[in-house]
């Protein structure tokens, strides 16, 4: 079936009319799935094969037939281990169509279909009896249901059923326990990205600070996991408050409860100091003696060398309600509550804690409506005191005493900047759309008359809006929360062409300009997840990588992908390269901009692909970067901007240079359609 769905254009604003169907959608999932991920994830892989082995043996030494269930078997993977470990027969339940389409040809291929049904349904559909799904229950569960926080996928509630209808009592399940632990930490960096921390402006007649308002100060934020690659973090942006701390286990031999409940335990702080983030990590034992552990435990608990590359499984960062000074050696009581899906943590003084009626916190929920409205990167962004100063310095500049300002951003505090910078007289208008009311902000900094938010698209903008006023400064972060790319906030090149006629001819626009900015780079690990597989501990599941290979040539063909550098290490390979630039003085041209050249790769390495990042030019010499940070020349290690995505482009073959007496170029072609707002890129290496 074929629908049509109306979005607005990220870069352009204007509305399109796409055709989607189950066709786009399952693309989508499998082309941006971790699935290849999980493959490549060798220490997984390796560990699942010898627990599925062991239960296969402790059952087979009981003189039972071995008959397994295989929940959300994907490629079939981890059924094909257990035939090959002697099972008897598996029964492989997959939900995803698409996905129980490959595991048949998969099983097929790898001489499996014998002894391995692949059932397209979701477990909790799945019959059992003689002319059942399934012939007779099963006395092996082998499941791998886990998302970052362990139970986001929905494992409790599927586990829960499964013990009722679909296995034998005392079955073997592998894994057989999850054991979540829990770390508290201090971080201002971490803490960033929950909090509003007051921004200081140096106005001519004195410090001013912006206070956040009371209700983003109280507000316990969203539910969502917070799930990051913690082994990016450097151990001085955090100071650990307390040790490693086991917080709760769930055995899956056993009958799994999936209500709502919650898990204390009691620590001791081995250091004084702020209590604001509790970081958590799972493993899992893939039997009963613990002797096969698979852990996701962060650099600092486990040596570096064991630690395995992984993107489907990282660590999680929750923040508490509120920061919670602590003293070295006081009791503390900190609450883990859980929901089918998620989890939440409270900490407690011991003498608060005794009270058991207060155990039961609710799940986090935004209350003041600014975590809606600013994800957990962009409140990292408000807080980082030096881009800041920059848009200050930027905003003194062009600001006069009789300036009236117009700014276009979403969430943006530039507004509340340039009021405390300029003169009483200066006039402020927000033009406010597509986001969530923002008037909380002015309201705690008694601005509510001083800025006016015209909550109208650019292009409906009306001299009344303005009060009949020429705007004489626009300016613009630009962040939009619809963009997903870097030059998706492009979009404010589009507003400012929409409000053209609003304009002083002698209009200041800040920024004034935007470039594009590539670079060639090697990853230390994310290649992985574009990598093909071929075979998985001797699995031929190369049907998968050309299924993947299709979903990503699927309508996404010459397509770059948003990645956070700053959790993915890369070296650079060659230097950083403008490709466009965006005059943002002048209205977007009708014509498209287009580049092509060739880049040298001066280092050794291997070409994964390119990065692209846009840098705006806030005044002649102020720049700020949305990508590149810092290049150390000699190895080419880079680094990125923490608060945003860069576009990630794959090379379709990787080329290895080795020589620099004479550089290897790649070439490429780059195409700004000014209509749509999308950039095509080419590259031959
Ligand atoms: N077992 C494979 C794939 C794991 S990914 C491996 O280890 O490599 C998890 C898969 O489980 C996904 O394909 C998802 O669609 C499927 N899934 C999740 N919950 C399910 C359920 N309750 N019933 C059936 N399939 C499920």
């Amino acid at each position: 079936m074929k629908t049509f769905c109306g979005r607005a254009n990220p870069t352009t604003g204007s509305m399109e009319w796409l055709e989607e169907g189950e066709d786009y959608d399952y693309h989508q999932e499998i082309a941006r799935s971790r699935y290849a991920d999980m493959l490549h994830d060798k220490d997984r892989n390796v560990k699942y094969y010898q627990g599925i082995r062991a239960a296969v043996s402790r059952v087979k030494e009981r003189g039972e037939k071995a008959i397994v269930l295989d929940i959300g078997t994907g490629t079939g993977l981890l059924s094909m281990m257990a035939a090959s470990a002697g099972a008897d027969f598996c029964y492989a339940i997959e939900v995803f169509k698409p996905m129980a389409n490959a595991a048949v040809k998969i099983v097929e291929k790898n001489g499996f279909s014998d002894k391995v049904k692949v059932i397209n349904k979701h477990s909790t559909e799945v019959t059992v009896g003689p002319d059942g799904d399934m012939q007779c229950q099963a006395n092996i569960l082998v499941t791998e249901l886990f998302d970052t926080e362990l139970i986001g996928e929905g494992a409790l509630p599927t586990y829960e059923h499964a013990h009722k209808y679909l296995v034998k009592e005392g079955c073997e399940a592998v894994p057989h326990r999850a054991t979540v632990y829990v770390q508290l930490v201090e971080s201002r960096r971490m803490w960033s990205w929950k909090k509003l921390f007051p921004v200081r402006v140096e106005a001519e007649d004195g410090e001013k600070i912006l206070v956040p308002p009371s209700e983003i100060e109280n507000c316990p934020g969203v539910p969502s996991v917070c799930d990051i690659q913690l082994n990016q973090m450097p151990s001085s942006d955090f100071s650990t408050l307390s040790d490693v701390v086991t917080m709760f286990s769930v055995d899956f031999s056993k009958p799994v409860q999936s209500a709502s409940t919650y898990y204390r335990v009691q620590l001791e702080p081995v250091k004084s100091g702020k209590a604001q983030i509790v970081l958590s990590w799972w493993d899992i034992d893939m039997e009963p003696s613990g002797m096969i552990n698979c852990t996701m435990a962060p650099y600092w608990v486990k040596p570096t060398s064991a630690l395995q590359w992984r993107d489907h499984w990282m660590q999680c960062v929750y923040f508490l309600p509120r920061e919670e000074p602590v003293l070295q050696g006081e009791k503390l009581y900190l609450t883990a509550c859980r929901d089918e899906y998620s989890v939440w943590y409270n900490l407690q003084k011991a003498r608060e804690g005794e009270n058991k009626a207060d155990v039961g916190v609710e799940s986090p929920v935004c209350r003041c409506r600014a975590h809606l409205l600013w994800n957990r990167p962009r409140f990292g962004q408000l807080n980082d005191q030096n881009r800041t100063r920059q848009y200050i310095k930027s905003l003194r500049k062009v600001l006069k005493a009789d300036s009236v300002c117009l700014c276009i951003s979403d969430g943006s505090l530039l507004p509340v900047l340039a009021h405390y910078l300029g003169a009483k007289q200066v006039q402020y208008f927000v033009l406010f759309f597509r986001s969530l009311h923002f008037s909380l902000f002015f309201k705690a900094n008694n601005l509510e008359d001083k800025i006016k938010i015209i909550e109208a698209r650019p292009e409906l903008l009306k001299p009344s809006h303005l009060e009949d006023k020429k705007i004489s400064v626009l300016v613009g972060e630009p962040f939009f929360m619809t963009s997903l790319l870097p030059w998706h906030n492009l979009y404010f090149w589009y507003a400012r062409t929409a409000v053209s006629t609003h304009l002083a001819s002698n209009v200041t626009v800040l920024p004034q300009s935007a470039s594009l900015h590539m670079m060639i780079v090697e990853f230390q690990d994310l290649w992985r997840i574009r990598s093909p597989c071929g075979t998985c501990e001797g699995f031929d599941v190369q049907t998968m990588d050309d299924m993947i290979k299709d979903s990503l040539n699927f309508r996404e063909s010459k397509e770059a992908e948003p990645h956070p550098l700053w959790e993915y290490p890369c070296k650079s390979l060659s230097d950083p390269l403008e490709v466009l630039t965006f005059d943002f003085t002048k209205t977007v041209p009708q014509h498209c901009l287009s580049t092509e050249g060739s880049v040298k790769l001066l280092r050794k390495g291997k070409s994964h692909g390119a990065v692209l990042w846009m840098e705006y030019h806030l005044a002649d010499d102020i720049t700020i970067s949305t990508g590149l940070m810092q290049l150390s020349n000699g190895k080419g290690n880079c680094e990125w901007n923490p608060h945003c995505k860069q576009a990630v482009y794959f090379f379709s073959s990787v080329i290895e240079s080795e020589i620099l007496s004479d550089p290897t170029a790649v070439t490429y072609a780059i195409n700004f359609d000014t209509k749509t707002g999308e950039i095509a890129m080419d590259f031959k290496l």
